[in-house]
């Protein structure tokens, strides 16, 4: 496949030390002095708090260490016409309603309801809509199980509570609805596994409110790609007053006596009265603030809390004027003959997703293209020196197409384009630490809910915990921390 075009390697071994070593210089920060709030990280958390905070009218800085927003709600283009989107975009109705309340009318309204999932693997070959009907007819008619035993299902689900303190895993709750049929425990599985890296081990809440979550309206996403979305919300910060730096890298949260003073920017100290950190939980309690400030068991619990796990992408770009015919928007493809989360991660890929983007995604660009992702270990891929690392990735870009061309007949012949991403490219862009792409697994939402119980003003915003992850949980969390930020700088104006 040497005369498709591909990515070239980089020249440079990309990790944290290349990040620090291009910071720009402290002088080149056009910020003030001082700030109500600091937040650290642009994602969809960082964003979301800063125009939170803002909007109670408070004076806000967001520092980012990238020179563009967005954290994972990412894209990038490449000469040719090709723009790629880099986390997937697939989220529950829900996103409309926090873009609506949270930024703006224009946003919520670029929320569309994608047309067909699909699902093509040796236990089953089918499409569906990804709602609660659409389901039920799927489980009744092709994997005949009992309707009663269906909505039985649905409705457990719908009534499981994260503080009812239940201790059973995922694959209990299967047992219970769906004994033996690990064909039904597929279907139910897989699309979060893919999503998010969990397993039949983890807590049936997680899985109960991500499915229900998910899988009862069907799957959204944004029209115009996220390159409009993140501009936009860019836009409305500026309007909002946010004061917003890239190429900032917090390297020090400041602590005296217990509380937050402000942070260390490109070798700068900006004071403030409270921090929210976009930064991983762990960043930013072991890098940036410091463990020396918490309390050991604090500390313990942090390092207990598991990253969830990453994937690896082939982004897929048509040549001008190149179609292909419809054949589902998110196409989850597998040669393993049964479900097994801990295959998924294999390097020797028997699994994978394909997002499909239709022209109506950009309909100025009139293009089509499609991007593969495969769930992955960041250690994995570490632990290989450049020249390995480089032709893992030929080897997963190979793997990739001729998926698609099994698939799809001919594609091979229309593309233009190929590149790959791998974790270790998350944890450069994002400084992750983990090259995690869904934040933590879910005793992560407890330690980053406890943060502010051990420093004064000090908040963590961000992917953690199944519940957590995600674009809609990631901003939604936001919401909530940052009320909780409002009333803690409320209490300091008082006192
Ligand atoms: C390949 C892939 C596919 C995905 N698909 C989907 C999907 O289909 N649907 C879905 O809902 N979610 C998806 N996700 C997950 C989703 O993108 C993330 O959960 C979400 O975007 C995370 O947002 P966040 O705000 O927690 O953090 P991030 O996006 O990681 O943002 C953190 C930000 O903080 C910045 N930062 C870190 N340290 C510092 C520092 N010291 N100084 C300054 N800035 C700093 C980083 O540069 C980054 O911009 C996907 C993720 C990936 C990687």
């Amino acid at each position: 496949m040497s005369d498709l075009h591909r990515a070239r390697p980089n020249k440079f071994r990309r990790d944290r030390a290349h990040r620090e070593a291009h910071v720009s210089p402290p002088e080149r920060l056009k910020v003030k002095d001082h700030y109500d709030v600091i937040v650290i990280g642009s994602g969809l958390a960082g964003l979301t708090s800063a125009n939170c905070m803002a909007k109670q009218g408070r004076s806000v800085l967001l520092l980012e260490q990238h020179y563009i927003l967005g954290g994972l709600a990412q894209w990038f283009k490449r000469s040719g016409g090709h723009i790629f989107d880099i986390s997937l975009h697939g989220f529950p109705i829900g996103m409309k309603k926090t873009l609506r309340k949270y930024w703006s009318a224009e946003l919520a309204d670029n929320i569309h309801q994608v047309k067909s999932v699909r699902f093509i693997n040796p236990q089953f070959d089918l499409d569906t809509t990804f709602t609660r009907e659409d389901f039920t007819r799927i489980l009744v008619e092709n994997f005949q199980v009992d309707h009663d035993r269906v909505i039985a299902f649905y409705d457990h689900l719908a009534a499981m509570n994260y503080y009812d303190r239940d201790t059973r895993t995922t694959r209990d709750l299967f047992q219970e609805f769906f004994p033996g049929r690990t064909d039904v425990w597929r279907l139910l599985m897989e699309p979060i596994t893919y999503a998010n890296g969990s397993t039949l081990d983890e807590p049936a809440i997680s899985y109960g409110i991500v499915f229900s979550n998910f899988m009862s309206k069907g799957v959204y996403i944004y029209h115009g790609g996220t390159d409009d979305m993140i501009n936009k919300m860019e836009k409305i910060l500026v309007e909002n007053g946010v004061d917003i730096a890239t190429k900032a890298l917090v390297q020090k949260i400041n602590i005296e006596n217990g509380k937050v003073t402000g942070v260390t920017v490109n070798g700068r100290f900006v004071g403030c009265d409270c921090v929210i950190s976009n930064a991983g939980i762990h960043p930013t309690i072991k890098r940036l603030a410091g463990p020396e400030n918490f309390k050991p068991e604090f500390i313990a619990e942090l390092d207990a809390v598991r990253p969830s796990s990453s994937s690896s992408q082939v982004y897929i770009g048509l040549k001008e004027g190149e179609s292909i015919p419809f054949i589902g928007d998110l196409v989850f493809t597998s040669t393993h003959p049964t479900y097994d989360a801990t295959a998924l991660t294999d390097f020797k890929v028997s699994s994978m997703t394909f997002s499909v983007y239709y022209p109506e995604m950009r309909p100025e660009k009139n293009r089509y293209a499609l991007v593969a992702s495969i769930n992955h270990l960041l250690k994995d891929w570490t632990s290989l020196s450049d020249e390995e690392y480089q032709k893992a990735k030929d080897e997963m870009i190979d793997l990739a197409v001729e998926t698609l061309e099994r698939h799809v007949p001919g594609i091979r012949s229309k593309i233009g384009y190929l590149e790959a991403a791998t974790p270790r490219s998350v944890e450069f862009y994002t400084l992750s630490e983990m090259g995690t792409s869904f934040g933590t697994k879910f005793e992560g939402l407890k330690v980053s809910m406890e943060l502010p119980q051990q420093i004064g003003g000090l908040f963590h915003a961000g992917s953690v915990g199944i519940i957590m992850s995600g674009w809609l949980g990631t901003a939604n969390y936001a919401v909530i921390v940052s009320n909780q930020a409002d009333k803690y700088l409320q209490s300091v104006k008082k006192s």
